[in-house]
């Protein structure tokens, strides 16, 4: 990899500004680093990229919406076509640019699911009719039909695993490591998958069954269980709605950390707290399908999946 001029000449002014006098050994050591950190960053991007582009649609959730409201009304009284593997060859299509979707193309791309079969059949009277039936192609031959590339259909394939259900949640026997930037908000007993009951991402709502963004993990917890700071920080919002029930909002310099469904709450807002501090325990308040803490991050104002930092 060439590094541009201008790199070259910043970290040299940089590896200066380091290292006073004329010690030429430490600049050209500084340099080295420099180049050396740039390298791994550019390894990080490339591997990072691909995790966030295989099973992030970048689509709203009223365009994903869309596809499961046009396929779900025009697979009635056909075949049941996967909503997902639609919405996924558009993504794959389109370059994952869902701003074009509207209700008749989504519509003329279902039907490539469809397999139309026409059979001559005698009624009682002896009468002749044609009958019509219909079955779901494979996944594989519409796309095969609609001529995607391999990589193409390698996306459209995660896009649909991503659409289908919880985005990416743990493998089976994962367990939260507690050494990064957060603590685990729950006790350590319930830090492995067995007890992630819903992940982050794309998933139908449980109560309405429609497709929409899980902007937290679900942690499957017994009501009462203590809940952590994850961080030392401030209590911004002590609030109770429909949706979340009993919820706090903890800030901690640039991440906003949310914990929702709780039944008792221990703090109050403004209260500085100190990570492992128990700030309230968990419950099944509001829109909750059973007891469990919602957990969300927020960094930058951005949502991120709480199970990256663990
Ligand atoms: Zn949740």
């Amino acid at each position: 990899m060439a590094l541009p001029a201008w790199a070259v000449k910043l970290g040299g002014a940089a590896a200066k500004g380091l290292f006073s006098g004329d010690d030429g050994k430490n600049i050209i050591k500084a340099i080295v680093f420099i180049i050396l950190g740039m390298i791994a960053l550019f390894v990080a991007l490339l591997t990072a990229f691909p995790t966030v582009l295989l099973y992030l649609p970048f689509a709203s959730e009223d365009q994903i919406g869309l596809f499961y409201e046009v396929v779900q009304d025009y697979s009635k009284d056909k075949v049941e076509i996967p909503w997902e593997e639609v919405a996924a060859v558009w993504g794959a299509l389109h370059n994952q640019d869902y701003s074009g979707v509207n209700k008749a193309r989504i519509k003329a791309l279902a039907e490539n699911w469809v397999e139309e079969h026409e059979e001559e059949v005698k009624d009682k009277n002896g009468k002749t009719h044609t009958k019509v039936t219909y079955t779901l192609r494979d996944f594989d031959d519409v796309m095969d039909d609609l001529k995607m590339t391999d990589e193409q259909k390698e996306l459209a394939k995660n896009l649909a695993v991503g659409l289908v259900s919880d985005a990416v949640p743990p493998p089976k026997g994962w367990k939260a490591s507690t050494a990064g930037a957060l603590m685990w908000p729950v006790p350590e007993k319930y830090s492995s998958s067995a007890w992630i009951t819903c992940a982050y991402g794309y998933r139908l709502d449980p109560f309405d069954h429609t497709p929409s963004f899980h902007h937290g993990v679900d942690i499957g917890v017994p009501e009462g269980t203590a809940v952590y700071a994850v961080r030392d920080g401030t209590v911004e919002r002590v609030s109770e709605n429909k949706t979340y029930g009993i919820n706090i909002t903890l800030k901690s310099g640039m991440y906003e950390i949310r914990y929702a469904h709780l039944s008792g709450v221990l703090v109050d807002e403004g209260d500085s707290v100190k990570k492992g501090d128990i700030i309230a325990r968990s419950g099944n308040t509001g829109k909750s399908t059973g007891p469990h803490l919602h957990f969300e991050v927020k960094c930058g104002g951005q949502y991120i999946n709480p199970l990256t930092f663990y």
